[in-house]
């Protein structure tokens, strides 16, 4: 009788690994509740993370670079964007338009690295609608409406008109916490990152997200009877 092949050494651990699907995290949260900080400090701390840059219409603020936060646009090179096809979600959001650009987001995750959006709730459920197993969402919140006002108002850049419209922008998006897969409250700022990153390092480990995870264990339970027969 010829000997079965060895089942376990068609995929390896490494493969399983290599082979893994990349996650889309979502970070969402009303203006102000300190998202971008925690966003900020992810990318720079996570390895195999990496930033889905958005484009939009919205004038650049001074600290802002072009191609880093965002790729700024005219009103009229991103309706030849959506229309053609090349965004995976867009949105308006106080006046002005945003949107994710589809490719670097395709390969990124089909080559198994993560990427992180700093997207509205609009936009999120617009990715739920088009790629739910592969969205991570975790939604971000202020303790305190008190400790908004302080931050919105620390940034200093924008007007108190602009403000007030960030706030009720903030009440509405509030009402749809319960469509999010994780919540945070952003207290102290060091736990409220502990708690995204734990989110992401957990999900990373989801068996869903890896196809050769199947093969590499059947495998090695075929082995396994191979020894006990
Ligand atoms: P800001 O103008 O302060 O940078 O962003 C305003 C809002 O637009 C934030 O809530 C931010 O999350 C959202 N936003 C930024 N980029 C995108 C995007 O690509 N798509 C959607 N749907 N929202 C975005």
């Amino acid at each position: 009788e010829t000997p079965k092949p060895k089942a376990a050494t068609l995929v390896t651990a490494d493969q399983v690994d290599a082979q893994r699907r990349g996650l889309m995290l979502v970070l969402s949260s009303p203006s102000g509740a300190g998202k971008s900080t925690i966003a900020r400090m992810l990318l720079e701390r996570e390895k195999g993370l990496e930033l889905s840059i958005s484009v939009t219409t919205r004038p650049r603020r001074s600290y802002e670079e072009d191609g880093v936060h965002y790729h700024f646009v005219s009103q009229e090179r991103f309706f030849e964007m959506r229309d053609g096809g090349e965004l995976l979600e867009w949105a308006e959001v106080h006046g002005n338009y945003y949107a994710t650009p589809r490719a670097p987001v395709e390969s990124a995750i089909e080559s198994g690295r993560d990427i992180l959006f700093d997207i509205d709730i609009k936009g999120t459920f617009q990715l739920y609608e088009k790629m739910r197993e592969d969205v991570v969402s975790i939604f971000v919140l202020p303790p305190s409406i008190e400790d908004m006002k302080k931050r919105l108002k620390g940034r200093g850049e924008d007007e108190d008109a602009v403000i007030l419209r960030r706030m009720e922008t903030a009440v509405g998006e509030m009402r749809h916490w319960v469509r999010y897969d994780y919540v945070v409250v952003n207290e102290v700022l060091d736990r409220a990152y502990e708690a995204v990153r734990s989110v992401l390092r957990a999900e990373r480990h989801k068996q869903a997200r890896s196809a050769a995870i199947g093969p590499f264990i059947e495998g090695m339970v075929s082995d396994l009877q191979d020894a006990l027969d």
